[in-house]
């Protein structure tokens, strides 16, 4: 007996189908006979890379993961561009977050679980009432989140602030360069057609596409072609392990504009608190899947399980060896950081020094010229 599916969410239906039919039909018919300017591309770029970063520096590693803390200003630019980006508020789409990583890959709690195929962890989570009611408003594990003013307001007023955003950004555009038609096909439609599946990616093809280098416990994998088009969220093998560091791509190859944005905006004083993995956890979580991947590797071969020992003994020997590195690094760090302190006290004690000496050699002559005048 075949199982009945939950009933179709009708309004997210006709949002994806209407902005693809717009941006893949209509837009390149509309621009092969009105011709199409510079300022349609560049704008095209800007609303696309500011959508998407509000949402990866924004909703996913600063209200999802809290790898770090925002001035005001930032959070309410991220919470406008989330509204542009049309991916439900930040709290909602927090909440979902946080529950995917809880229960990645359980198809009954994972709400875009990835065992459950490419077509329902792209898309097709959103498109049948999965989550009862219940589940849906559900919003226990970001408590956090529903003390903060901005991620309140931008969730009570979503609605309006995504239709302001979505019509009225390119209403304006339109004006500016005297094509309303064209600006609502290109920034309203192809902008968030591309928002909407550079994002939806992370879902699907960063749980099949890619390597495994940090854990294989989860589908989540590296890769960098998708890094490119999600703006550093392609490493996500990487952030499943470590969810609390604010950076996906951690070496400084590799393409992650989302940690950039986020460093700039500490120079700037609009964000702080930066949160990363220590080097010895990403290391030693590296050195043990790569033991196991060799092991699978080496299964077919007829002295397996010696080899195996050996790996395993050398293993043994690397992490000892790292543990002892790392804890004389930390050491070596704070004898630096206390020398530093010693160095300044010492500068200040001698400037100090310096000055009393003055005064206390002014006192003494003018002392000596007084006691010679009654000598
Ligand atoms: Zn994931
Ligand atoms: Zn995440």
């Amino acid at each position: 007996m075949k199982t009945q599916r939950p009933p179709i969410i009708w309004l997210n239906v006709v949002i994806f189908a209407s902005s693809m039919l717009l941006a893949a039909v209509v837009a390149p018919i509309y621009f092969i006979f009105n011709g199409i300017g510079v300022a349609h591309w560049v704008w095209l770029l800007l609303t696309f890379s500011f959508c998407n970063l509000c949402i990866t520096a924004g909703y996913h590693r600063l209200w999802s993961h809290r790898t770090y803390q925002a001035h005001w200003s930032l959070r309410f630019i991220f919470a406008l561009g989330g509204a542009f980006a049309l991916q439900n508020s930040a709290l909602h789409w927090s909440s979902d977050h946080r529950v995917h990583h809880r229960h990645v890959d359980n198809n009954d709690k994972d709400p875009y679980s990835a065992k459950r195929g490419f077509w329902f962890s792209h898309i097709g989570w959103m498109l049948r009432h999965y989550q009862t009611p219940e589940q849906y408003s559900d919003y226990s594990n970001c408590r956090d989140l529903q003390k903060e003013k901005i991620v309140m307001w931008q969730h009570k007023y979503y609605v309006p602030l995504a239709l302001l955003m979505n019509l009225g950004v390119p209403i304006i555009l339109g004006v500016i360069y005297h094509d309303i038609i064209g600006m609502l096909l290109m920034i309203g439609a192809v902008r968030l057609v591309l928002n909407h599946h550079t994002t939806f990616f992370i879902n699907s093809l960063a749980h099949i596409w890619g390597s495994q280098p940090y854990t294989n416990k989860n589908t989540a994998r590296d890769n960098g072609i998708l890094a490119v088009l999600t703006f550093g969220e392609g490493y996500h093998n990487f952030h499943h392990i470590f969810e609390n560091d604010y950076r996906n791509g951690i070496y400084w190859w590799q393409y992650d504009p989302t940690k950039w944005l986020i460093r700039t905006c500490t120079w700037l004083k609009l964000a702080g608190k930066l949160r990363i993995t220590p080097a010895e956890k990403i290391e030693k979580a590296k050195a043990l899947q790569l033991l196991n991947d060799t092991k699978q590797k080496i299964r077919h071969l007829p002295d397996h399980h010696d080899l195996a020992e050996r790996m395993h003994k050398e293993y043994d020997a690397l992490i000892l060896q790292m543990t002892e590195y790392y804890e004389l690094k930390k050491q070596l760090m704070s004898n630096k950081k206390q020398q530093l302190m010693e160095q300044y006290e010492h500068a200040v004690l001698k400037v100090r020094y310096q000055k009393i000496q003055q005064h206390f050699k002014q006192q003494q002559q003018q002392w000596q010229m007084l006691m010679k005048q009654y000598a």
